[in-house]
């Protein structure tokens, strides 16, 4: 069973910064919920001060000279918690790189992941970064950067499981909630689902991956990178990722629909950390080939 899904992003804003001031602190957690406070507040531009007639234009923050992102830390390595209780991974660097180049301080407000993605629709949060798929539905509620990293679902199973990509419609799936995987895989057949009576969503996919475990569902449908995680987590129990890809799909920075200043302003440092090698720096340092 494969989607592929392939999202043409809207074109590349190309509004760039002008030399901004970096000055952002380290990321602050806020475990719990969103920051609502101040909304509206400006956090102004960062265009630099000579006459320019390519100044961008200034852009809006929930609170003043800071940036909110709403997240799951509970997707590694793109966000996960340090021993301390801190949130890292890809995602966080990223948003961490990006609040320095436009000169904010970045808070991580850590949540749920319908949560993170509601926050952002909301208002409630400046961005969403928790691998997020970039999906129909989703376009329709929220606007997406260019994307920043291609995410591949595959299946874990028990290790001598008869379940096989072809006949996953036969057994009981378990995903995370809310995420592209529940979605898909709880559409209907017609869909290239398997139904919603096949899947059950769990509140994250660790919890989803400890089922599989206790003999509650089959399979597991989780993106790569968490999935490798959580089968080196588990090894005592002896699960294993099934050969081939269940969808290929396209993660990007989610933000509330029609914040265009804003998008700018964040798409053009996204663009910039890709161009001088810092976006793939982050990335290799949690991502080794093996
Ligand atoms: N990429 C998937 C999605 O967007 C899963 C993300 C997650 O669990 N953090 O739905």
């Amino acid at each position: 069973m494969k989607k592929i899904l392939a999202f043409a992003m809207a074109a590349a804003m190309t509004l760039s910064l002008a030399a901004c001031g970096g000055n952002g602190g380290s990321a602050s957690s806020n475990k719990g919920g969103a920051s609502a406070s101040n909304p509206g507040s400006v956090s102004g531009s960062q265009g630099g001060s000579s006459a320019d007639a390519s100044t961008p234009a200034a852009f809006t923050t929930v609170e003043a000279g800071k940036l909110h992102m709403s997240t799951n830390a509970e997707f590694p390595p793109y966000e996960m918690l340090d021993d301390a209780g801190n949130p890292i991974g890809i995602d966080v660097e990223v948003a961490q790189a990006i609040a320095n180049k436009l000169g904010l301080e970045l808070v991580v407000d850590d949540m749920g992941f319908d949560a993170a993605l509601l926050a952002v629709q909301n208002g409630q949060s400046d961005i969403a970064m928790a691998g997020i798929t970039v999906s129909e539905d989703r376009l329709a509620k929220m606007d997406f950067t260019d994307s920043y990293a291609t995410g591949v679902q595959v299946v874990i199973v028990k290790e001598g499981s008869d379940v096989t990509m072809d006949n996953l419609g036969d057994h009981m799936i378990g995903t995370q909630m809310g995420t592209t995987g529940y979605i898909y895989a709880s559409d209907t057949p017609d869909n290239g689902g398997y139904g919603e009576d096949h899947v059950i969503g769990y509140e994250t996919g660790a919890v989803a991956v400890q089922a599989l475990v206790n003999g509650q569902v089959d399979a597991v449908i989780i993106d790569n990178l968490p999935a490798q995680s959580y089968v080196e987590a588990n090894a005592a129990a002896g699960l294993t990722i099934l050969e081939g890809t269940w969808v290929e799909e396209d993660y990007a920075i989610a933000l509330q629909k029609g914040n265009t200043e804003l998008m700018a302003a964040v798409n053009g440092a996204l663009n910039e950390l890709k161009a001088d090698g810092t976006f793939q720096g982050i990335v290799d340092k949690y991502i080794t080939a093996d």
